[in-house]
């Protein structure tokens, strides 16, 4: 059997009775970084043998894992902090051991996303985990542009020396005066929760430098509602006297559209003759 065991991901309070169990009894842990998890495991007074399982020796390790699984013996995975398979290494290990017929289970613990998500004040009925956004320019620019049609909360995992780029980066894309938490270093001494809009989250960190880990949740754009004629607005502005930059900063800022997006359509209002 697999399994999926939570870790905590801060206070070593958090961890569970029953992880502590099975970890004790397990035959293996996998774990991302053995020296990382050998502390939590010596903390809980554990020596079983721990195993690499991480990101650079999935495809080699996993089928190791699976004969000795199918050997009968126990093994966990443990992430180095929450839930694995979390925008953590495992759904792997996970898809493996169905196709191969292994039993898995979980032992449920902490997960930042839900943690942050709790605690933001937004919408929590539905939400969207949107996880780490992609770090290459082009897959990013698509994800962010695909988070505009979300209508739920949503979460993002951010490192902290990139969390200024992504507020920049969320105001490019229209979510300027969207609701958001700031949800940093979760269960540790120095948690922080910073609800304000993205504009001013943007002045906010500006001058205190983003440290620790970050969980953003957002509140979605409002939908382009039938009840706003854009176009009409669009005219309104330019007969007003408004460069079309201008224009799309207004419309954007009431429609919650991006501002790239009312740009466009201002150009288009602009050569249909309008
Ligand atoms: N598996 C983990 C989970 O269940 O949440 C997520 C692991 S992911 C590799 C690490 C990211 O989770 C961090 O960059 C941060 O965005 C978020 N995170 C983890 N612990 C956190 C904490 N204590 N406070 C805020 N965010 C945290």
């Amino acid at each position: 059997m697999l399994y999926l065991v939570g870790t905590p991901i801060g206070n070593m309070g958090d961890i569970s009775q029953r992880a502590r169990e099975v970890l004790a009894s397990a035959d293996l842990i996998a774990c991302e970084d053995t020296r990382r998890t050998g502390i939590l495991l010596k903390n809980l007074g554990i020596t079983n043998k721990l195993f690499a399982y991480h990101e650079h020796n999935k495809a080699a390790k996993g089928p190791v894992l699976i004969s000795r699984l199918k050997q009968g013996e126990t093994v966990c995975l443990v992430s180095d902090a929450g839930m694995p398979s979390i925008s953590d290494p495992g759904e792997d290990l996970v898809k493996l051991c169905i196709e191969e017929g292994v039993d898995v289970s979980a032992v449920p613990g902490p997960v930042a996303a839900i943690t942050a998500l709790v605690l933001s004040g937004l919408d929590t009925r539905r939400y969207h985990y949107e996880g780490f956004l992609p770090s290459e320019n082009s897959e990013r620019k698509k994800r962010l542009e695909a988070l505009k049609d979300i209508r739920e909360t949503m979460i993002i995992y951010e490192a902290p020396h990139r969390l200024i780029k992504l507020i920049d980066e969320l105001i490019l894309n229209g979510f300027g005066s969207s609701g958001a938490a700031f949800c940093r270093e979760l269960t540790k001494r120095y948690e922080q929760v910073i609800r304000c809009t993205v504009s001013e989250a943007k002045e906010y960190f500006t001058g205190t430098e983003p440290k620790g880990e970050f969980v953003v949740c957002l509140q979605p754009l409002p939908e382009e509602s039938g009840d706003i004629d854009v176009e009409a607005l669009i005219g309104r502005f330019l007969d007003e006297g408004l460069s079309t930059k201008e224009t799309a900063s207004r419309v954007s800022g009431m429609t919650g559209i991006s501002k790239k997006d009312v740009y466009e359509r201002v150009i288009k209002y602009r050569a249909d003759g309008n």
